[in-house]
């Protein structure tokens, strides 16, 4: 999931391409260039975690930041 430099369109990728098209801009983006906000397997999470970082960048929500936490906390095994 990368965010446009252009015009801040919030973009699910495929991280195997080494460019992508703004669907905002229509600029071509160079995947390597650009910060990876967020990557995941799942498009129903891809999903989730546009809107929330859509939210994150209006500054609304704290949500963002929750969902990379979650991610990170689920690593550890509860007893
Ligand atoms: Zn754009």
């Amino acid at each position: 999931m990368i965010v446009c430099p252009q015009c801040k369109q919030v973009k699910g990728v495929n991280l195997s391409s080494k460019t992508t098209k703004c669907t905002g801009c229509g600029k071509t983006l160079t995947l390597e260039k650009l910060k990876i906000y967020y990557e995941t397997e799942s498009q129903e999470k891809l999903r989730q975690a546009i809107g929330l970082l859509n939210a994150e960048l209006d500054g609304k929500s704290v949500m963002f930041k929750k969902l990379l936490h979650d991610k990170h906390e689920s690593k550890r095994k509860t007893i």
